[in-house]
This record gives structure tokens, sequence and C-alpha cells, in this order.
């Protein structure tokens, strides 16, 4: 079965892993900050704050902003639930702006109308979180413009965008947001095993990202707030969390961060190979614009309206042939979960369009050009049994 993802690990990963496991710290040892300091310099960016997967970073990013019961937050209906469940967890309402379909990216015409609507009703969101689906930014500059201009803060989930570009800056460089997440689960561009971080500019709230991370507590004298008791001292000053990632963790994400540019480049070749292998089929790949590069997480094609109708069939019959074919995302608002929190089962009009034609191909960096073809085989076939049984 060909994956639609797969990690690629070399032998200085391992050597890596290997040394921290021979070495003193297992945790809290040097890795950690050496990763944050290599992810920082990579984006350009102040501070990196290094946490066990991007779920944890989304959650501390949302409290560092003060995020808390009464606070609305808007994200992308076209994401993994993590974009929208870190609101919840603060006790936050969350709502949903509707997607480019052509896309799968937070379309800015629609948030322009929902802030406007939002204004009027006194309903304004306290953050935005703009999800770079497939690892395409979104357009961050008109999305700041509107943010600042409504007093909002921006948290970029770029679980998808690590090695990204947008205007030539890298995502994560906060350029146009508060704070950005990177994930490093094994099906993203690179990975630590299980991991995530939060990149910011500001201080401030770094410093209170690292204390959400770690119980809310802090050993550095010239924090405290009350008298040091001797050297063995540490206060709690918030309510955190254990959501530190290891030093083993971080070695793996060192050395997989020497390798991000050819992962990147690799992805971007492979793609490339996809949209002219693909122009004789019915399908359409995603539209990426002029001032991104991708760093292509997911490579999505839309099928035209007729095949869309057998989506299910194309979809079973690709697993079938052994190519592992999937769909992201089914629009947030559909889960169970939140059906009972009160959202309509169709609520945003063109991520319903775009998730009733969305599929994901196969995409990885160790994926061979025998494998590619082997999937756009499988793919003109499956086309053409749907088309038949129409
Ligand atoms: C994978 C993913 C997450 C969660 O990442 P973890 O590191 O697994 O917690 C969050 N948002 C998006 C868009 C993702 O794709």
């Amino acid at each position: 079965m060909i994956p639609y993802g797969k990690q690629h690990i070399d032998q200085a990963d391992l050597d890596a892993v290997l040394e921290v496991l021979n070495s003193d710290f297992l945790t809290q040892g040097p890795k950690v900050p050496e990763f944050e300091k290599r992810l920082a310099d990579y984006c350009n960016v102040d501070f990196a704050v290094a946490v066990n997967s991007a779920t944890s970073a989304l959650h501390i990013a949302c409290l560092s902003l003060g995020l808390g019961s009464g606070d609305i937050v808007w994200t992308s209906p076209n994401s993994f639930v993590a974009s929208s469940n870190c609101a919840l967890y603060c006790d936050a309402q969350i709502d949903f702006v509707d997607i480019n379909p052509f896309t799968g990216n937070m379309c800015v015409e629609a948030l322009e109308k929902k802030l406007a609507t939002a204004e009027t009703n006194h309903r304004l969101p306290k953050v935005i979180i703009p999800v770079h689906f497939s690892g395409q930014s979104c357009d961050m500059k008109a999305i700041s413009a509107l943010a600042k201009r409504y007093n909002i803060k921006i948290i970029e989930d770029a679980s998808h965008a690590v090695g990204a570009e947008y205007q030539n800056d890298k995502v994560g460089s906060c350029k146009y947001s508060d704070i950005s997440i990177f994930s490093f689960h094994p099906v993203k561009i690179i990975t630590s095993a299980e991991g995530g971080a939060a990149l910011t500019k500001c201080s401030k709230l770094a410093k209170t990202m690292q204390m959400f991370r770690s119980h809310g507590v802090t050993g550095a004298t010239q924090e405290f707030s009350e008298q040091s008791h001797g050297p063995w001292y540490y206060e709690q000053q918030l309510l955190g969390f254990n959501y530190r990632m290891t030093d083993l963790h971080a070695a793996l994400g060192i050395t997989q961060l020497n390798k991000l540019d050819y992962f990147v480049n690799k992805r971007n070749l492979q793609a490339k190979r996809y949209i002219d292998k693909l122009s004789a089929l019915p399908v359409t790949p995603l539209d990426v614009k002029n001032d991104n590069l991708s760093s292509y997480h997911l490579f999505v094609v839309l099928l035209n309206e007729k095949s869309a109708r057998s989506k299910r069939f194309i979809v079973e019959k690709l697993r079938e042939e052994g190519v592992f074919a999937h769909v992201h995302y089914i629009p947030i608002y559909k889960q169970p979960y939140y059906q009972r929190l009160g959202f309509s089962q169709f609520y945003c009009e063109q991520a319903e369009e775009y998730y009733k034609r969305a599929i994901t191909l196969p995409l990885f960096p160790l994926m061979t050009e025998e494998q590619q073809d082997k999937v756009i085989a499988s793919l003109k076939k499956v086309l053409l049994m749907a088309d038949s049984i129409e």
C-alpha cells in the first residue's frame, strides 16, 4: 500500500537519538533549547517554544493571549479538529470562517463580511486562527490588516507549512501574526515523533508560554514575586501543564531540521510532476499562489462535478488498488461533538463544496517515481470505472 504520507528517518536521526539516550539528560537537557534556537533562526523569529505536540502549542498560545470564558475564536472548518479544540479548552466559543474551495484556505472576503456582521452584533472574536492548508500560507497580509482594524490577535496554525514561504518570508516569521504553530507529527514535513512549537516575536508571550508548558512554574530569580526561600526555591504563578518536549524528541527534531529544505524541495518537485501528469485527467490540483512556496504537506486534487458524486467509490477503489488515498478534511463543524454545540450540518457553503470534491493523493519525500506513476495510473483507471457506473 502506498501511504498518503510517511516520515523520512536516516542514520543521522538514529545517531542523534542514541547519543541523547547515552547522555546525562533524557529530558530538560541541552537539546530542547538548541532545537528552539535552530527553529527560531530558520524562521527569522525571536522565540520558539518547543512542546510535546502542536495541539499543546495551540492551547498555550491561546492561554498566553488571555483567551477565556466569554471570548470568541474563529478558525477554518477545513482543518484538523485541534485547530478549534484549543479554543474550547480555554472555555472560549468557536466559530468558523468559510474557505476558498480552490486553495482550501480561509477566504479573506468571507472573513471581511463576517467581521462586519460581528461588529454590528458585538460578537467580534478575540483571536483568529488561520490554517495554512496543505502547506500554502493563507493571505496573511490581508488577514492581518483586517485583524488590526478590529483589534484581534492572530495565531497561525502552520502545522502543515513548516519550511514554506509567504512573500519571501519563512512561514513562522510571525510578520503578520502574534504566534505561529508548527507540528512535528510523523506525517508532517519534519518530525520529532510527537512534537510541536509556538513561535513569536514577543518576549512576554514566549515567557508566558514557557511557564504554561511546565506547570506554570518558574525557577528564574528575577521572575519571583515573593522572597526566595533559598537555592531550592521555585514559584508556581499560573495553572500550567506538563507539555514539555524531551531531549530525545528535540535531538530528532534537530537532525530533521537539517533536511527540511531538501524535504520541501523534493515535495515541490513531486507536486510539479503530479500537476504535469494529471493535466490529462479530469481533476484539478489545488491552486498555489505566486507569492507562496508551499511545503506540500498534502497533495489534494478536486474531482469534477460528475466524478465527485462517486467520490466514496473512487477512494475505496484506490485503496483496493494499493493507493492509500485520503480526504482532508471533513469540515470540523460536521463532527458529532460540534453538531452538539449547535452548528448546522452544512454550516459553510464553500467548505461543503470543497469537501464534496477533494481527495488527497500520496506524497512524501521517499515516494519513488514508479510509486507516483502507479498512483496516477490507478486514479485514471478508477475514474473511468466511476464514469461507467454512472
Ligand atoms: C496535525 C495538525 C495539528 C495537531 O498536531 P499534533 O502535533 O498532532 O498535535 C493541528 N493543526 C493542524 C492543521 C494539523 O494538521
